[in-house]
Protein backbone atom coordinates (compact mmCIF):
# COMPACT_ATOMS: atom_id res chain seq x y z
CA UNK A 1 0.00 0.00 0.00
CA UNK A 2 1.23 3.35 -0.83
CA UNK A 3 2.89 5.42 2.04
CA UNK A 4 0.49 8.44 3.07
CA UNK A 5 2.05 11.54 3.52
CA UNK A 6 0.03 15.01 4.25
CA UNK A 7 0.63 17.93 2.06
CA UNK A 8 -0.47 21.80 3.14
CA UNK A 9 -0.38 24.56 0.75
CA UNK A 10 -1.24 24.00 -2.55
CA UNK A 11 -0.04 26.98 -4.20
CA UNK A 12 2.21 27.78 -7.39
CA UNK A 13 5.22 25.65 -5.83
CA UNK A 14 3.09 23.40 -3.55
CA UNK A 15 0.73 21.86 -6.37
CA UNK A 16 3.20 20.82 -8.74
CA UNK A 17 5.34 19.29 -5.52
CA UNK A 18 2.46 17.61 -4.77
CA UNK A 19 1.88 16.04 -7.88
CA UNK A 20 5.82 15.10 -8.48
CA UNK A 21 4.94 12.73 -5.00
CA UNK A 22 2.10 11.25 -6.27
CA UNK A 23 4.08 10.33 -9.16
CA UNK A 24 6.44 8.76 -6.91
CA UNK A 25 3.69 6.70 -5.70
CA UNK A 26 3.03 8.52 -2.71
CA UNK A 27 -1.13 8.87 -1.25
CA UNK A 28 -1.43 12.78 0.13
CA UNK A 29 -3.66 13.95 2.76
CA UNK A 30 -4.35 17.78 1.21
CA UNK A 31 -5.31 20.88 2.64
CA UNK A 32 -5.11 24.52 1.99
CA UNK A 33 -6.52 27.71 2.62
CA UNK A 34 -7.79 28.02 -0.90
CA UNK A 35 -10.38 25.24 -1.08
CA UNK A 36 -10.45 24.98 -5.41
CA UNK A 37 -6.62 23.83 -5.19
CA UNK A 38 -7.57 21.00 -2.96
CA UNK A 39 -10.65 20.57 -5.39
CA UNK A 40 -8.44 20.76 -8.12
CA UNK A 41 -5.48 17.92 -7.02
CA UNK A 42 -8.46 15.54 -6.14
CA UNK A 43 -10.14 16.09 -9.65
CA UNK A 44 -6.97 14.85 -11.43
CA UNK A 45 -7.51 10.99 -9.41
CA UNK A 46 -6.54 8.76 -7.18
CA UNK A 47 -3.35 9.51 -4.77
CA UNK A 48 -5.20 12.33 -3.20
CA UNK A 49 -7.77 12.71 -0.19
CA UNK A 50 -8.96 16.22 0.76
CA UNK A 51 -8.88 17.02 4.57
CA UNK A 52 -10.89 19.89 5.87
CA UNK A 53 -8.24 21.47 8.43
CA UNK A 54 -4.46 21.31 8.98
CA UNK A 55 -5.40 19.09 12.06
CA UNK A 56 -7.20 17.11 10.03
CA UNK A 57 -4.30 16.37 8.00
CA UNK A 58 -2.10 16.05 10.94
CA UNK A 59 -4.33 13.03 12.13
CA UNK A 60 -3.97 11.16 9.19
CA UNK A 61 0.12 10.86 8.42
CA UNK A 62 2.92 10.47 10.48
CA UNK A 63 5.03 12.68 7.95
CA UNK A 64 3.13 16.53 6.88
CA UNK A 65 4.82 19.13 4.37
CA UNK A 66 3.84 22.33 4.32
CA UNK A 67 4.53 24.63 1.84
CA UNK A 68 3.09 28.19 2.79
CA UNK A 69 3.81 31.53 1.77
CA UNK A 70 5.00 33.31 5.17
CA UNK A 71 6.25 32.87 8.75
CA UNK A 72 2.93 34.01 10.07
CA UNK A 73 1.30 30.85 7.78
CA UNK A 74 3.29 28.42 9.33
CA UNK A 75 2.68 29.85 12.77
CA UNK A 76 -0.87 29.38 12.23
CA UNK A 77 -0.86 26.18 10.65
CA UNK A 78 1.50 24.71 13.93
CA UNK A 79 0.02 26.76 16.52
CA UNK A 80 -3.55 28.25 15.71
CA UNK A 81 -6.67 27.51 16.28
CA UNK A 82 -6.70 23.99 13.99
CA UNK A 83 -3.15 23.58 13.94
CA UNK A 84 -1.14 20.47 13.58
CA UNK A 85 0.54 20.74 17.25
CA UNK A 86 -1.72 18.70 19.06
CA UNK A 87 -1.57 15.56 16.45
CA UNK A 88 1.94 15.69 16.32
CA UNK A 89 3.51 13.26 18.60
CA UNK A 90 6.24 10.72 18.92
CA UNK A 91 7.43 9.07 15.68
CA UNK A 92 5.60 12.24 13.62
CA UNK A 93 7.82 14.16 11.31
CA UNK A 94 7.17 17.99 10.14
CA UNK A 95 8.64 18.91 6.90
CA UNK A 96 8.18 22.96 6.18
CA UNK A 97 9.67 23.78 2.91
CA UNK A 98 8.30 27.46 3.14
CA UNK A 99 10.82 30.13 3.14
CA UNK A 100 10.18 31.65 6.44
CA UNK A 101 12.73 33.78 9.19
CA UNK A 102 15.24 31.22 10.79
CA UNK A 103 13.75 32.26 13.74
CA UNK A 104 10.33 30.69 13.53
CA UNK A 105 11.62 27.63 12.24
CA UNK A 106 13.65 27.17 15.55
CA UNK A 107 10.59 27.97 17.49
CA UNK A 108 8.46 25.37 15.03
CA UNK A 109 11.37 22.94 15.89
CA UNK A 110 11.75 23.07 19.54
CA UNK A 111 7.59 22.88 20.09
CA UNK A 112 7.43 19.69 17.84
CA UNK A 113 10.32 18.62 19.96
CA UNK A 114 8.62 18.93 22.93
CA UNK A 115 5.75 16.76 21.77
CA UNK A 116 8.31 13.96 20.87
CA UNK A 117 8.04 15.03 17.19
CA UNK A 118 10.35 16.18 14.65
CA UNK A 119 10.86 19.18 12.45
CA UNK A 120 13.24 20.01 9.43
CA UNK A 121 13.32 23.19 7.27
CA UNK A 122 13.96 22.26 4.05
CA UNK A 123 13.13 25.60 1.70
CA UNK A 124 13.48 25.04 -1.79
CA UNK A 125 15.24 27.04 -5.07
CA UNK A 126 14.36 26.41 -8.38
CA UNK A 127 11.34 28.26 -9.03
CA UNK A 128 7.92 27.24 -10.59
CA UNK A 129 9.79 25.85 -13.58
CA UNK A 130 11.94 23.48 -10.94
CA UNK A 131 8.47 22.73 -8.61
CA UNK A 132 6.95 21.22 -11.64
CA UNK A 133 10.18 19.72 -13.06
CA UNK A 134 11.06 17.88 -10.21
CA UNK A 135 14.66 19.61 -9.93
CA UNK A 136 14.17 21.62 -7.27
CA UNK A 137 17.53 22.76 -5.03
CA UNK A 138 16.31 22.04 -1.14
CA UNK A 139 18.26 23.31 1.98
CA UNK A 140 17.45 21.52 4.87
CA UNK A 141 18.69 22.05 8.49
CA UNK A 142 17.65 20.01 11.21
CA UNK A 143 18.94 16.08 12.48
CA UNK A 144 20.56 13.98 10.54
CA UNK A 145 18.35 11.10 10.72
CA UNK A 146 15.10 13.15 10.15
CA UNK A 147 16.99 14.15 7.44
CA UNK A 148 17.70 10.59 5.76
CA UNK A 149 14.25 9.96 6.71
CA UNK A 150 12.56 12.57 4.51
CA UNK A 151 15.08 11.63 1.77
CA UNK A 152 13.20 10.19 -0.69
CA UNK A 153 10.55 13.09 -0.18
CA UNK A 154 13.03 15.09 -1.72
CA UNK A 155 14.18 13.04 -4.10
CA UNK A 156 10.57 12.91 -5.58
CA UNK A 157 10.87 16.99 -5.60
CA UNK A 158 13.94 18.02 -6.32
CA UNK A 159 17.83 17.01 -7.34
CA UNK A 160 20.23 18.77 -5.42
CA UNK A 161 19.76 17.85 -1.83
CA UNK A 162 21.89 18.93 1.28
CA UNK A 163 21.62 18.73 4.59
CA UNK A 164 23.18 22.53 6.10
CA UNK A 165 23.12 22.27 9.42
CA UNK A 166 20.70 22.20 12.75
CA UNK A 167 17.50 23.33 13.26
CA UNK A 168 17.17 26.85 10.73
CA UNK A 169 20.02 26.41 8.71
CA UNK A 170 18.12 25.83 5.69
CA UNK A 171 16.36 28.81 5.86
CA UNK A 172 19.73 30.92 6.75
CA UNK A 173 20.65 29.16 3.34
CA UNK A 174 18.00 30.18 1.89
CA UNK A 175 18.53 33.73 2.83
CA UNK A 176 21.14 33.41 1.60
CA UNK A 177 20.14 32.01 -2.14
CA UNK A 178 17.62 35.34 -2.29
CA UNK A 179 20.07 37.76 -1.71
CA UNK A 180 22.22 36.29 -4.83
CA UNK A 181 19.14 36.11 -7.13
CA UNK A 182 18.00 39.99 -6.00
CA UNK A 183 21.09 41.25 -6.66
CA UNK A 184 21.07 38.98 -10.20
CA UNK A 185 17.82 40.65 -11.36
CA UNK A 186 19.23 44.00 -11.03
CA UNK A 187 22.40 43.07 -12.70
CA UNK A 188 20.76 41.19 -15.37
CA UNK A 189 18.05 44.28 -15.90
CA UNK A 190 20.74 46.91 -15.86
CA UNK A 191 22.81 45.12 -18.60
CA UNK A 192 19.64 44.12 -20.54
CA UNK A 193 18.44 47.90 -20.68
CA UNK A 194 22.26 49.05 -21.18
CA UNK A 195 22.78 46.90 -24.45
CA UNK A 196 19.60 47.62 -25.48
CA UNK A 197 19.31 51.51 -25.55
CA UNK A 198 22.79 51.68 -27.06
CA UNK A 199 21.42 49.74 -30.03
CA UNK A 200 22.12 45.96 -29.60
CA UNK A 201 19.79 43.35 -30.18
CA UNK A 202 19.04 42.31 -26.25
CA UNK A 203 18.89 38.28 -27.48
CA UNK A 204 22.26 38.55 -28.77
CA UNK A 205 23.16 39.91 -25.13
CA UNK A 206 21.79 37.20 -23.27
CA UNK A 207 23.09 34.91 -26.34
CA UNK A 208 26.48 35.72 -25.56
CA UNK A 209 26.92 36.85 -21.88
CA UNK A 210 25.71 33.26 -21.49
CA UNK A 211 28.56 31.30 -22.28
CA UNK A 212 31.22 33.20 -20.08
CA UNK A 213 31.79 34.38 -16.85
CA UNK A 214 28.41 36.82 -16.92
CA UNK A 215 26.43 33.99 -17.19
CA UNK A 216 23.47 33.04 -14.82
CA UNK A 217 20.29 31.49 -14.58
CA UNK A 218 18.49 34.37 -13.97
CA UNK A 219 19.05 35.16 -17.74
CA UNK A 220 19.14 31.81 -18.69
CA UNK A 221 15.62 31.56 -17.15
CA UNK A 222 13.81 34.92 -17.42
CA UNK A 223 16.41 36.98 -19.98
CA UNK A 224 13.90 35.91 -22.58
CA UNK A 225 10.49 36.67 -20.75
CA UNK A 226 12.07 39.88 -19.24
CA UNK A 227 12.77 41.00 -22.77
CA UNK A 228 9.32 39.82 -23.68
CA UNK A 229 7.71 42.03 -20.49
CA UNK A 230 5.63 38.55 -19.40
CA UNK A 231 5.46 39.26 -16.19
CA UNK A 232 3.05 36.23 -14.91
CA UNK A 233 4.25 34.50 -11.68
CA UNK A 234 6.47 32.61 -10.86
CA UNK A 235 7.58 34.47 -7.77
CA UNK A 236 5.68 36.75 -6.80
CA UNK A 237 7.38 40.58 -6.29
CA UNK A 238 5.76 40.15 -2.19
CA UNK A 239 7.37 37.09 -2.20
CA UNK A 240 10.57 38.51 -3.06
CA UNK A 241 10.61 41.44 -0.14
CA UNK A 242 9.37 38.83 2.45
CA UNK A 243 12.43 36.99 1.63
CA UNK A 244 14.64 39.87 1.86
CA UNK A 245 13.06 40.82 4.67
CA UNK A 246 14.42 37.96 6.17
CA UNK A 247 17.73 38.39 4.86
CA UNK A 248 18.08 41.65 6.22
CA UNK A 249 16.89 41.09 9.88
CA UNK A 250 19.19 37.43 9.95
CA UNK A 251 21.85 39.59 8.68
CA UNK A 252 21.17 42.43 11.27
CA UNK A 253 21.20 39.75 14.15
CA UNK A 254 24.86 38.22 12.61
CA UNK A 255 25.93 41.55 12.45
CA UNK A 256 26.16 41.34 8.67
CA UNK A 257 25.81 44.68 6.43
CA UNK A 258 23.70 43.50 3.29
CA UNK A 259 24.44 46.99 1.20
CA UNK A 260 23.16 45.78 -2.25
CA UNK A 261 20.42 43.30 -0.75
CA UNK A 262 18.84 46.74 0.92
CA UNK A 263 18.91 48.55 -2.56
CA UNK A 264 17.47 45.87 -4.67
CA UNK A 265 15.08 45.55 -1.37
CA UNK A 266 14.03 49.37 -2.07
CA UNK A 267 13.25 48.63 -5.52
CA UNK A 268 11.35 45.65 -4.82
CA UNK A 269 9.61 47.97 -2.39
CA UNK A 270 8.97 50.81 -5.31
CA UNK A 271 7.30 47.90 -7.43
CA UNK A 272 4.72 46.98 -4.55
CA UNK A 273 3.95 50.42 -4.02
CA UNK A 274 3.33 51.07 -7.51
CA UNK A 275 0.84 48.12 -7.40
CA UNK A 276 2.95 45.54 -9.14
CA UNK A 277 3.10 43.14 -5.79
CA UNK A 278 1.26 39.95 -7.58
CA UNK A 279 3.62 40.09 -11.03
CA UNK A 280 7.02 38.16 -11.23
CA UNK A 281 10.08 39.39 -9.74
CA UNK A 282 11.72 39.46 -13.02
CA UNK A 283 9.06 42.75 -13.77
CA UNK A 284 12.25 44.39 -11.47
CA UNK A 285 13.51 45.61 -14.95
CA UNK A 286 10.84 47.81 -15.83
CA UNK A 287 12.06 50.35 -12.97
CA UNK A 288 15.09 50.23 -14.74
CA UNK A 289 13.70 50.96 -17.95
CA UNK A 290 11.97 53.80 -16.31
CA UNK A 291 15.44 54.97 -15.12
CA UNK A 292 16.66 55.20 -18.40
CA UNK A 293 13.27 56.65 -20.39
CA UNK A 294 13.88 53.75 -22.71
CA UNK A 295 11.84 49.71 -22.54
CA UNK A 296 14.09 47.07 -23.98
CA UNK A 297 13.60 45.52 -27.59
CA UNK A 298 12.05 48.71 -28.67
CA UNK A 299 13.52 51.08 -31.68
CA UNK A 300 17.36 51.02 -31.02
CA UNK A 301 17.71 47.99 -29.43
P1 LIG B 1 1.41 30.79 -3.15
O1 LIG B 1 0.87 32.03 -2.50
O2 LIG B 1 1.16 30.52 -4.60
O3 LIG B 1 0.84 29.49 -2.36
C1 LIG B 1 0.69 29.39 -0.97
C2 LIG B 1 -0.47 28.46 -0.68
O4 LIG B 1 -0.62 28.32 0.75
C3 LIG B 1 -1.82 28.96 -1.19
O5 LIG B 1 -2.45 27.91 -1.89
C4 LIG B 1 -2.60 29.32 0.07
O6 LIG B 1 -3.98 29.06 -0.08
C5 LIG B 1 -1.99 28.39 1.09
N1 LIG B 1 -2.10 28.88 2.47
C6 LIG B 1 -1.70 30.09 2.94
N2 LIG B 1 -1.95 30.17 4.27
C7 LIG B 1 -2.48 28.98 4.62
C8 LIG B 1 -2.94 28.45 5.85
N3 LIG B 1 -2.91 29.16 6.99
N4 LIG B 1 -3.45 27.19 5.86
C9 LIG B 1 -3.48 26.46 4.71
N5 LIG B 1 -3.05 26.92 3.51
C10 LIG B 1 -2.58 28.16 3.49
O7 LIG B 1 2.96 30.77 -2.82
P2 LIG B 1 4.12 29.95 -3.57
O8 LIG B 1 4.66 30.77 -4.68
O9 LIG B 1 3.67 28.55 -3.80
O10 LIG B 1 5.25 29.97 -2.42
C11 LIG B 1 5.19 29.14 -1.26
C12 LIG B 1 6.49 29.27 -0.49
O11 LIG B 1 7.57 28.83 -1.32
C13 LIG B 1 6.82 30.71 -0.07
O12 LIG B 1 7.42 30.71 1.19
C14 LIG B 1 7.80 31.16 -1.14
O13 LIG B 1 8.65 32.18 -0.68
C15 LIG B 1 8.53 29.86 -1.42
N6 LIG B 1 9.13 29.76 -2.77
C16 LIG B 1 8.44 30.15 -3.88
C17 LIG B 1 9.04 30.04 -5.13
C18 LIG B 1 8.32 30.48 -6.41
O14 LIG B 1 8.97 30.56 -7.45
N7 LIG B 1 7.01 30.73 -6.36
C19 LIG B 1 10.33 29.52 -5.25
C20 LIG B 1 11.00 29.09 -4.13
C21 LIG B 1 10.38 29.21 -2.87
Amino acid sequence: MAERIGFIGLGIMGKPMARNLVAAGYELVVFSRTRASVDDLVAEGPGYVAAGSAREVAGAVSTVITMLPDSADVRDVVFGEAGILPEMGDGDLLVDMSTIAPATAREVGTALADNGAAALDAPVSGGDKGAIAGTLSIMVGGEAADFERAMPLFQAMGKTIVHVGAAGAGQVVKACNQVVVAIAYAAVSEALVLGSKAGVDPAKVIEVLGGGLAATRVMELRGASMVAHEFDPGFRVDLHRKDLGIALATAREAGVPLPATALVGQLFDALAAAGGGDRDHSSLITLFEGLAGHEVGSAGG
